[in-house]
């Protein structure tokens, strides 16, 4: 392994991204000749490897993804705002101090919540973990949370309601391959994460791919090319499309009847609730043929049969798409409730899964970043868990603040009475990517003092007091837990820029100037031992994981407790090209995470939405990612050739929308609401419906989407509805 200071000549990391963490080596560049800001690695490479989720693929981000280690205006020394208000290079020891000073200050006058902190899914697992811990006993405040609420919220609390436990893909990724059917609910896979896309093949060959999308999107078209079926929901009402698919399967006696009553509780309730959801009633309110609801229903339910019988599996995913929602935690519940019916889950005819986003997006919700939740998904409110944790951050349990309050309901308190004077951002560009964005941008100006852990001056980083600049990918050690739940080593490849440091140093630097209860190690490995204990008997078990096995090259999948054998979910139809197994790759089998081991079938009603859709005069504004950004676009903004390929907000409508509105393709438009205004230029796709425009949320200013996006929650979760807003388009006046 590499050691501080010396850089070998191919490293195998993985890329920065996103979830699907596709395998690649990274070489370093030049030891020279990089500009002032830049990291002295300008010109590193990056090369795909051969790992089972991407195949040697990558996508256009990750190919370009070294590009970021040498970008011209990296963050290479700390930054601290002048009276005059411009933000100037300090020394570390001076912002360090002027932080420091600022908790205890702000502590004493308004009491420990006066300081909040703001975590992402993009956190190596040893960030996560020592930044819950940072808050907590370093900062003694209960107000954490992190950028995950908006990602992966509503389907968490959807699994664990049913399944008694949460993780994205509870098998593993290459299962799907040999699939014959699968839903595919609110996903573009195509753009977001490319090399998912061979995944899929076995379900389009077999002409067994359904997406429902609003959109024609890219994926929604492979569904189509494949003879799949796209289905196109009027937005909003991805719960009814999925309550009558329920019941078209419960009604034609295609549901699995013998696995319902072995396996699961609550069937003659969800009966009920879909009883009324007939496919001309569901044809009335989604928009979706009444005859292409019943195709997709029998599709799926035949190729269930048969895949009970020997045959291909079948599959049920949901993405952003389906989850955005204030109903996000109900729609999933229904998602699952129909891979229930078709006896799916926990079984080796298919399953349901959750496609995970950020790049360490179910690493990040394990360890101790949400609100409500320490390190192994354990509860903040539970007497057991709190003891435990304690015991492994040597601690007296008192010294655990209790629950604080989800991001939404934190960011929107920023600077109001009686809500936090300080917070600290780490991996997050809030100002962006957050719900009501110019709300979001408010508060950070409202605080008495912002901190921006960052490599780049993001948005956010931008309105910040002080500023932290800290290490990339692929300077730094660590692990991140993609979408299966496979463990992965994070590696440092390059050599640092001098003036950066890792978040971990930076934790335990600002815990001694604070005389933080507990230990706050700077090294990633030994942050990692700890780690292990603190998840130890928890859900997401890690005890039985360390550094050696995954430098060996095993395929390690949580739970994976200590004492368990190899591979605990293991059968004999595992494909993983690794030399040795361990852990659960495949949850479930033996029965579900609830005390009885049964799946908890949840009736869910469909309500009115939060903001009213669809009025004259109005559209519905449609949110989601390009192939060439990333997220807030922070990084891939950054990346030129990334950038020229899509350097600006464009709008897409319908022709026949612009049309009606006197827009002509190129043109600069204007879409507003009651929460903010964006510039973008029309592109027509026939693809669109002509009630809806679609925005990607990569830009900043009035080019960011989320200025127009509601905050609206889900009551379960407290995702934001941020697939549920109402927007006006007209031409930007000119002048
Ligand atoms: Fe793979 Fe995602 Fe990186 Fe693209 S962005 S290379 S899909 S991990």
């Amino acid at each position: 392994m590499p050691q501080a200071g010396s850089t070998p000549a191919s490293t195998p990391t993985h890329c920065p991204y996103c979830a699907l963490q596709c395998a690649m080596s990274v070489s370093p560049g030049p030891a020279a000749g990089g500009p002032a800001g830049g990291s002295p690695d300008r010109g590193a490479g990056v090369e795909p490897r051969q790992f089972p989720t991407n195949g040697g693929a990558l996508c256009r981000k990750g190919w370009s993804s070294a590009q970021l280690l040498g970008a011209a205006d990296r963050i290479v020394e700390p930054l601290l705002r002048g009276p005059d208000g411009v933000l100037r290079p300090a020394a570390w020891d001076e912002v360090l101090d002027l932080v420091a000073a600022k908790v205890r200050a702000l502590r004493t006058a308004h009491g420990a919540d006066a300081v909040a902190v703001f975590g992402a899914g993009g956190l190596t697992n040893e960030k996560a973990y020592q930044l819950g811990k940072f808050a907590r006993l370093a900062l003694g405040t209960r107000l954490i949370d992190y950028n995950g609420r908006f990602c992966m919220s509503s389907a968490a609390a959807a699994g664990n309601r049913s399944f008694g436990l949460d993780r994205g893909l509870p098998f593993p990724l290459t299962d799907l391959g040999g699939a014959g059917a699968i839903l595919l609910l609110g996903s573009n896979v195509a753009e977001t994460m490319p090399p998912f896309v061979r995944h899929l093949q076995g379900a389009r060959d077999a002409g067994g791919l359904i997406v429902v999308d609003p959109r024609r999107s890219a994926t929604a078209r492979l569904s189509e090319d494949g003879a799949g079926l796209h289905l196109q929901p009027t937005p909003g009402t991805d719960l009814p499309l999925l309550l009558g698919l329920a019941h078209v399967v419960l009604a034609e006696g295609l549901a699995d009847e013998d696995y319902l009553a072995r396996r699961t509780v609550g069937r003659d309730a969800v009966a009920r609730s879909v009883a009324p959801w007939w496919p001309e009633r569901v044809q009335a309110t989604t928009g979706v043929p009444a005859a292409l609801l019943r195709t997709a229903a029998r599709r799926l339910a035949e190729t269930a049969r048969a895949a009970r019988a020997g045959g291909a599996p079948v599959y049920v995913l949901t993405g952003r798409g389906v989850e955005q929602h204030v109903n996000g935690t109900d729609t999933t519940t229904a998602a699952i409730n129909l891979a229930l019916l078709l006896g799916l889950p926990g079984t080796r005819a298919g399953g349901f899964g959750t496609l995970t986003g950020q790049g360490n997006g179910q690493g990040g919700r394990e360890h101790g970043q949400k609100s409500d939740q320490l390190p192994g998904y354990r509860k903040i409110t539970d007497p057991a868990h709190r003891a435990h944790v304690a015991a492994a951050w040597g601690v007296d349990e008192s010294l655990i603040p209790g629950p604080g309050v989800p991001a939404t309901e934190l960011l929107h308190s920023l600077g109001l009475p009686g809500g936090p004077r300080m917070l600290f951002v780490h991996g997050s560009n809030v100002a962006v990517s957050a719900p009501d964005a110019g709300r979001v941008i408010e508060g950070l100006r409202r605080l008495d003092f912002l901190v921006v852990a960052d490599f780049f001056l993001s948005e956010t980083a931008a309105e910040a007091d002080v500023v932290l600049p800290v290490l990339q990918w692929a300077e730094e050690e660590g692990t991140m837990t993609n979408l299966e739940g496979r463990i992965l080593r994070r590696r440092r490849a390059v050599t640092p820029p001098p003036g950066a440091r890792s978040e971990l140093w930076i934790m335990a630097e600002l815990a001694r100037r604070l005389d933080a209860p507990g230990r706050f190690p700077t090294d990633a490995r030994e942050v990692f031992e700890e780690l292990r204990e603190a998840s130890r008997g928890g859900l997401a078990d890690y005890s039985g994981i360390d550094y050696a096995a995954l430098d060996a090259g095993e395929a390690v999948y949580w739970p994976c407790p200590a004492d368990a054998s190899p591979a605990a979910g293991t059968d004999e139809h595992v494909a993983v090209d690794s030399p040795t197994l361990h852990g659960t790759p495949r949850l479930f089998l033996d029965g579900f995470a609830h005390p009885d081991g049964k799946a908890r079938m949840v009736a869910v009603r469909f309500g009115a939405a939060a903001e009213q859709l669809n009025l004259p005069g109005t559209l519905t504004l449609l949110t989601g990612r390009l192939l060439e950004h990333y997220q807030s676009g922070a990084q891939t903004r950054r990346v030129p050739e990334l950038n020229a390929a899509q350097p600006e907000l464009r709008a897409e409508l319908h022709p026949a929308t612009a049309l009606a509105h006197g827009i002509a393709d190129g043109d600069l438009v204007l879409l507003s609401n009651g929460r903010g205004r964006v510039v973008a230029r029309a592109a027509l796709d026939a693809g669109m419906r002509t009630d809806c425009v679609f925005l990607p949320f990569h830009f900043a200013g009035d080019a960011s989407a989320n200025l127009l996006t509601s905050s609206a929650t889900d009551p379960v979760s407290s995702m934001p509805g941020f697939k549920n807003a109402s927007v006006s388009l007209s031409p930007l006046p000119v002048g």
